[in-house]
């Protein structure tokens, strides 16, 4: 098996999250030569983090300094690409963070290889890596081996248990590189308040509110704030992560006095996102197939729909309540209180 150099990069406390241990998990998995290339402002505490898995990892190297701290393409570039050199490793693998989907693409086309990305898995096979992906927003899946390299990979997120290996004591041989020049300079973070936020990728649980929360009901009336209490009373209590369908976000996105908290980055489908949670719950969504293949990675599917011939009931969900998702929700958010 050719050798591999997995680039991670670290926290700003010097860790490693949650996708740098499962793409190292995938990348012990292949039992070749392993390099491992650190980046950040600080490395150590990374690099002891994976010292537990002792001989199976040859080298671990770094390209580290304050310069190197923040997401940035020009230097998360400078540092893959100098990373990728010193390796000199045929393979190059990567867990699809923000940072390295942006950077690696650039860095392959530098190092005159190509890169393939979202990865759902990677094995051997004669002695080459072989990759899986789905294509068509999740409706084929494909396995595919390239001859060309440097081969460039990154691995999704949530498709093999993080390495939970014992820590240790390593050794990093620094790789020097002179910070490139930059034009943007990073003067803070904002980000919603966290009980505000409503998309949470490592939730149990995935909540899907769909365009019915918004129609008229059997009282001739449309009740749309009582659905957002509703929906944010049980976003309070479980902390599942909140998606929409299409429909619905699109109402939100028109200023519509309708579940103000919804946006278009919580849609889930051909159009949106294909979040990968262990459970998910469909309420008032038709369950279109547009809609639908955005539930592909959803592990166990249920949804409440007061129509018997909805989408849901046509092997999309594995449990389908024909009900009144009001009232479902109502007598869920008393019992969870
Ligand atoms: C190219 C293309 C791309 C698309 N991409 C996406 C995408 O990424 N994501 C997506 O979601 N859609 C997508 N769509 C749109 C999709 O086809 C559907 O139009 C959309 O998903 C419908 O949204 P909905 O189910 O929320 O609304 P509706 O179809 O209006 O369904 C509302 C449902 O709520 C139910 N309901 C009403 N009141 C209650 C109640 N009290 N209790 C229980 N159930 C109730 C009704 O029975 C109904 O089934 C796409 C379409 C196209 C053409």
């Amino acid at each position: 098996m050719e050798s591999i150099l997995l680039l991670l990069h670290t926290e700003s406390d010097g860790s490693l999250a949650r996708p740098a241990l499962e793409a190292f998990a995938a990348a012990l998995s292949l039992g070749a030569e392993l390099t491992v290339g650190l980046a950040g402002s600080t490395v150590q505490p990374a690099a002891d983090r994976i010292a537990g898995a002792g001989a199976a990892v040859k080298r671990i190297l770094a390209v580290a300094g304050p310069a190197f701290a923040e997401p940035r393409y020009a230097t998360d570039a400078a540092a893959a690409e100098a990373l990728a050199r010193a390796s000199g490793a045929p393979i190059v693998l990567a867990p699809s963070t923000s940072r390295w989907s942006r950077a690696l693409p650039g860095v392959a086309f530098r190092l005159g290889g190509r890169v393939d990305t979202h990865a759902t898995a990677i094995a051997e096979a004669g002695g080459a890596p072989a990759i899986t992906r789905w294509f068509y927003r999740q409706r084929m899946e494909a396995v595919l081996t390239r001859s060309l390299r440097p081969w460039v990979v990154l691995l999704d997120s949530g498709c093999v248990p993080a390495w939970d290996g014992p820590t240790g004591q390593a050794v990093v041989e620094s790789v020097a590189l002179a910070p490139p020049a930059t034009r943007t300079s990073v003067t803070g973070t904002r980000s919603p308040e966290s009980g505000q936020q409503t998309i949470r990728p490592d939730a149990r649980l995935l909540f899907v509110a769909g365009a019915g929360w918004t129609k008229k009901q059997a009282d001739g009336a449309v009740h749309s704030a009582d659905a957002e209490k509703l929906i944010l009373d049980f976003l309070r209590l479980t902390q599942a992560s909140l998606g929409g369908s299409k429909s619905l976000v699109d109402l939100s996105g028109e200023g519509e006095a309708v579940l103000r908290f919804m946006t278009h980055m919580n849609q889930i489908g051909q159009t949106g996102a294909t979040p990968r949670h262990p459970k998910g719950l469909s309420t008032c969504c038709h369950g279109e197939e547009p809609h639908a293949v955005g539930w592909r990675f959803i592990g166990e599917r249920r949804a409440i729909n007061l129509d018997p011939n909805c989408g849901w009931a046509r092997g999309k969900a594995d449990v389908l309540y024909v009900a009144d998702a009001f009232e479902v929700m109502a007598h869920l958010n008393r019992l969870l209180q």
